[in-house]
C-alpha cells in the first residue's frame, strides 16, 4: 500500500503485562452468556503513527479502557473495521481457531478501503495466539460455546479532516459465547423480514468490507424484524429483489433444478456480499464432496416465489461465524408470509454442513488444514 510505505509490526517485539491477581475477573456461567457482554482478562494493542516509523511493537495488558481526543476520526467518520472468529475448544480438550488467515486478509481489505494502514496478518495471528494462550481458561470447556474474538482497528488522529488516518490503534478483545442451541439440542428454523424498501449494499459501495459503518444503519432495521415477530432481516438488493445476506450471515439455498437433482446455491462476491470465511469453507466442502451442483449466482425473490410454488425450494440458511448455519422456515416479503421447508427435510445439506465444520471447529477431525491448535 503506497500511502503507508511504513514499518510492520512483529510479534516477536510483542511485551506482555499480566494482571495481578486482585484484577482476574471471575467467568460467567456459559449457559447464561449473553453475546459479546463479558470480556477476557487480556487485550492486545498495537499501535501506529506516520510520525514514529509506522507500527509500534505490540503489547498485551489487562484489560482497560481507551483513552481518544474527542476530535479522533473514529468518533467523526467512523472510520473502524473489525474481524470476528472464534476459538474452540476441541473434544481433545486443544484450543483451534478456524482458517484466521481469511480473518486477516479481510482485515487488511478493510484497511485498505478505510484509510487505515495494512500490517501482516501472521504476525497478527501470532500474538492473538499468545493472547489466548494467556486467558486460556476463558476458552469455554464445551462444544457447544467458544470464545468470540474481535480484532478492531480505528483512527485516532485528533484532527477533524477527512483523510487518511496518520495514527491508528489496533487492538484485539475476547469475549465468551454460549450455546448456539437452545439447550432440547434442537435448532429451530428463523423468520426472515425481507423488505425492498431497505438496502445494506450498493455496487461501488463497501458492503464487502466488514466496516462498523456498514453495522449501524441495520440495527434500526432488525428492531423493525423484531416487533413484526420475526428474528433476523432479509436483506434484498435493486429492482429485482436479488437476495443478498441475512442479518449478519451469507445466504444460501438448496433447490431442484431443471434436471431434477438438489443444487446448492449462493450468491457470487459482487461487491454487495461480505466474504464470509463460513461461507468460502461450506463452498469448498460441498465442491470436494461432488454429490449435489454448487453454484454463486444472484437469485431473485421472484424466484424463490416460483420454486416455492413449485414445491422445488427445499433449504434457505444463514451462514457465519456466529452460529456456523442458521436454518429458515418463513419469509415475510411484502405482506405475503413465505413457508420455506428447512425443517421438513429429512437428510438437509445445511445439516451434512454444519456438522462437518463442527467437527473440524471442535476437533473431532483432529488434524485438518483448517485449523490452527495454539
Ligand atoms: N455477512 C455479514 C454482513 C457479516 O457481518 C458476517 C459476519 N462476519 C458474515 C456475512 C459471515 O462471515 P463469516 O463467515 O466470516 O463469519
Amino acid at each position: 500500500n503506497s500511502i503507508h510505505p511504513q514499518r510492520l509490526f512483529k510479534h516477536a517485539d510483542l511485551s506482555v503485562r499480566l494482571a495481578g491477581p486482585e484484577q482476574l475477573n471471575p467467568k460467567p456461567d456459559v449457559d447464561k452468556l449473553s453475546f459479546g457482554k463479558y470480556f477476557t482478562d487480556h487485550m492486545l494493542k498495537i499501535h501506529y503513527y506516520e510520525g514514529m516509523g509506522g507500527w509500534q511493537a505490540p503489547e498485551i495488558m489487562p484489560l482497560e479502557n481507551l483513552v481518544l481526543h474527542p476530535a479522533a476520526k473514529v468518533l467523526h467518520y467512523a472510520v473502524e473495521l473489525f474481524e470476528g472468529m472464534k476459538a474452540y475448544r476441541g473434544v481433545d480438550g486443544k484450543i483451534r481457531l478456524f482458517r484466521p488467515e481469511l480473518n486477516m486478509e479481510r482485515m487488511n481489505n478493510s484497511a485498505l478501503r478505510s484509510g487505515l494502514p495494512p500490517f501482516r496478518g501472521e504476525e497478527l495471528i501470532k500474538c492473538i495466539c499468545r493472547l489466548i494462550s494467556i486467558d486460556q481458561e476463558w476458552v469455554p470447556h464445551s462444544t457447544a460455546s467458544s470464545l468470540y474474538i474481535r480484532p478492531t482497528l480505528i483512527g485516532v488522529d485528533p484532527t477533524l479532516g477527512v483523510a487518511t488516518s496518520e495514527s491508528a490503534l489496533l487492538y484485539v478483545i475476547m469475549s465468551p459465547v454460549g450455546s448456539y442451541f437452545k439447550s432440547t439440542g434442537k435448532q429451530l428454523g428463523v423468520s426472515l423480514l425481507a423488505d425492498p424498501k431497505y438496502t445494506r449494499a450498493w455496487p461501488g459501495g463497501c458492503g464487502d468490507a466488514k466496516l462498523g459503518s456498514n453495522y449501524g444503519p441495520t440495527i434500526q432495521v432488525q428492531q423493525e424484524a423484531i416487533e413484526k415477530g420475526l428474528q433476523q432481516v432479509l436483506w434484498l438488493y435493486g429492482e429485482n429483489n436479488e437476495l443478498t445476506e441475512i442479518g449478519t450471515m451469507n445466504v444460501f439455498v438448496v433447490f431442484i433444478n431443471d434436471n431434477g437433482e438438489r443444487e446448492l446455491l449462493t450468491p457470487p462476491l459482487n461487491g454487495l456480499i461480505l466474504p464470509g470465511v463460513v461461507r468460502n469453507s461450506l463452498l469448498s466442502i460441498s465442491k470436494q464432496w461432488n454429490q449435489f451442483p454448487v453454484t454463486e449466482r444472484s437469485i431473485t425473490m421472484r424466484e424463490i416465489m416460483q420454486l416455492l410454488s413449485e414445491n422445488r425450494l427445499l433449504e434457505m440458511f444463514g451462514a457465519g461465524t456466529a452460529c456456523v448455519v442458521s436454518p429458515v422456515s418463513y419469509i415475510d416479503f411484502l405482506g405475503q408470509g413465505l413457508h420455506v421447508p428447512t425443517m421438513e427435510q429429512s437428510e438437509p445439506i445445511y445439516q451434512m454442513l454444519q456438522k462437518h465444520l463442527l467437527d473440524i471447529q471442535y476437533g473431532v477431525i483432529p488434524e485438518h488444514p483448517w485449523s490452527l491448535v495454539i
